[in-house]
């Protein structure tokens, strides 16, 4: 549900996620849970299915066949941070290896992903 509050969270989220802010911080800058604070930076749901789309529902970078990719940003400014521009549509795999080198807010991310792979490892996406 995007209310007028949500909006400006969004924006505030993403501005601080921008400085190198982790989840953990920005959630408690703006008084929600690192988990909202995750979800306020994301692309809106139809940017989502664009970039899904766009892919063919395959991972940009190896093909790979996804039931629902990661949408990474290549990294970007505050005006186009979720303009399909700035996003990839990637395996789990793929998107490791994006972050392996560059990251802000390293630690929440990876423990994040963690969570994730372990999901993806009991579903046979092998990494
Ligand atoms: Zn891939
Ligand atoms: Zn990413």
């Amino acid at each position: 549900m995007r209310t007028q509050k949500g909006i400006d969270d969004s924006r505030k989220a993403i501005e601080l996620k921008l400085r190198g802010m982790t989840y953990a911080e920005i959630g408690q800058q703006l008084g929600v849970t690192r988990q909202r604070a995750q979800q306020l930076t994301k692309p809106p749901k139809r940017v989502y299915e664009m970039v899904r789309q766009r892919a063919g529902g395959a991972c940009e970078l190896c093909g790979f066949e996804l039931q629902s990719g990661h949408v990474h940003h290549k990294g970007g400014s505050f005006e186009n941070y979720n303009d399909p521009d700035n996003l990839q549509y990637l395996c789990l795999s793929c998107h490791v290896k994006q972050h392996e080198s560059k990251l802000p807010g390293e630690y929440d991310w990876k423990r994040s992903l963690k969570m994730r792979t372990t999901k993806a490892a009991r579903y046979g996406h092998k990494l």
